[in-house]
């Protein structure tokens, strides 16, 4: 019996590799000019750093980690990988450094959930943090920098969705509200909401069970919530950042239910949407964390930043289907066809041959399959020094001086 992938994984075949390395060099030239720095952490942490960092009443925390004892150590496989950046930025002391730090990485991270569309067990995320600023301006040029890159993979219809949960104090009274509010339905709401009521009532706002969207719907529990009451601090922190997005042209909108699902963010957090994803929507999701550097062991240091979801990032991005080999070498001496092809290489063009002494025809009927050009080099060619090249769009061809075709390739 042939073995398969594990539920919730897939292979990444070439094709879409391909199209994923132009995704990753978009963001390594988008990055580059916005000062971020490439870093990569491992994928198995202390089990520890994700209770700590991502926070023990996630979701997350709870259900999606794959975790497992070796030589006696808890280890987690990343389930995401800021509270990783956030271990390394302090391992290393980039405290240190000249602030902001702005580390950007891309991998793999695991979470044990159910497979549908958009939603796998091992996923790839590419994300930005930044280190050490407070000021408003700071969310903006994160939040500038992921329209930029989207833009920049040629993505449309995106719309950022922007929210503040304020510092500590803001949520607790907002936390106060909601349960209050809801308390009287809790019974009626979904397993999930039950739990959340005790340990972290914000995501009850999150929640995509139908029966619990009826109900708040039903009471208006929504509308009674209404947004979150942030202190003057929390609001001009607010304020501003909306005022640089003006500034930068970024539109957005207020979405005051966006809570996110990992604990540690305070103040500002957004997501990016596109209709085109279906149900699983989000294709980017960040925000502040001015609280996880200290709750890791660090010195109290702000911090912002997002990631974004390779493979739905994928599924938005028009295929381009081009034939990727630029000369088919074709010939019934396979030495000299290595050579040839060899050579071609050399002058940084992508070529390849029949490896067979079959038929000339044969061969160039792969080669117009696969590639713009075939080379042919028969036995007339070899005893001339010289390669007939032909077009495989239009089929026509010349016959020229082989040094000269070498040389002229660039
Ligand atoms: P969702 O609400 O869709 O579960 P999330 O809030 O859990 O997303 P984050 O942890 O913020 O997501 O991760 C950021 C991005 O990573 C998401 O917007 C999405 O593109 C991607 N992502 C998250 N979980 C998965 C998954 N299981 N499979 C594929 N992509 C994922
Ligand atoms: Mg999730």
């Amino acid at each position: 019996m042939i073995i398969k992938a594990q539920k919730g994984t897939k292979d990444v075949l070439p094709e879409e590799y391909i199209q994923w390395k132009n995704i990753l060099n978009k963001a390594d030239e988008i990055f580059k000019y916005a000062n971020f720095k490439q870093i990569s952490t491992p994928i198995f942490e202390a089990t520890e750093l994700f209770k700590r960092g991502v926070g023990d009443s996630t979701d997350i925390v709870n259900k999606e980690m794959y975790t497992f004892e070796k030589s006696e150590r808890s280890i987690t496989l990343r389930p995401e990988n800021t509270a990783g950046v956030v271990r390394a930025y302090l391992e290393h002391n980039m405290q240190r450094e000249i602030q902001p730090v702005k580390l950007w990485y891309f991998g793999p991270m695991f979470r044990y959930e159910r497979p549908q569309a958009g939603r796998q067990r091992q996923f790839h995320q590419l994300g930005v943090e930044m280190f050490g600023i407070e000021d408003a301006s700071a969310d903006a040029d994160c939040i500038y920098t992921a329209v930029k890159f989207f833009e920049a993979v040629g993505l449309k219809n995106l719309s950022v969705e922007l929210n503040s949960l304020g510092c500590n104090s803001c949520r607790n009274k907002f936390r106060e509200k909601i349960k209050n509010l809801i308390e009287p339905v809790l019974s009626e709401l979904c397993f999930d909401c039950q739990k959340r009521f005790s340990t972290n009532p914000l995501r009850i706002l999150d929640c995509k069970n139908e029966t619990c969207k009826q109900i708040f719907d039903e009471k208006q529990i929504l509308e009674k919530i209404s947004h979150i009451e942030l202190c003057e601090e929390c609001s001009t922190h607010y304020s501003q950042l909306k005022s640089h997005l003006d500034m930068l042209n970024v539109k957005y909108i207020e979405n005051p239910f966006l809570v996110r699902g990992l604990d540690y963010y305070t103040r500002t957090v957004f997501e990016i949407k596109s209709e085109n994803l279906g149900s699983q929507n989000a294709v980017c999701g960040g925000g502040r964390y001015d609280n996880l550097v200290e709750t890791l062991g660090g010195p109290k240091t702000p911090a912002v930043g997002w990631a974004v979801g390779m493979e739905r990032l994928y599924s938005l991005t028009e295929k381009d289907n081009v034939k990727n080999i630029d000369y088919f070498v074709i010939s019934d001496n396979i030495s000299e066809a290595l050579k040839l092809t060899n050579e071609i290489r050399n002058r940084n063009k992508t070529a390849e041959m029949d490896y067979s002494k079959r038929k000339f025809t044969k061969q160039i009927e792969k080669a117009s399959k696969i590639a713009d050009f075939a080379v042919i080099i028969g036995e007339s060619e070899i005893a001339k020094h010289t390669i007939t090249i032909k077009n495989l769009k239009n089929f026509e061809q010349t016959e020229i001086d082989r040094d000269i075709f070498i040389s002229s390739i660039n």
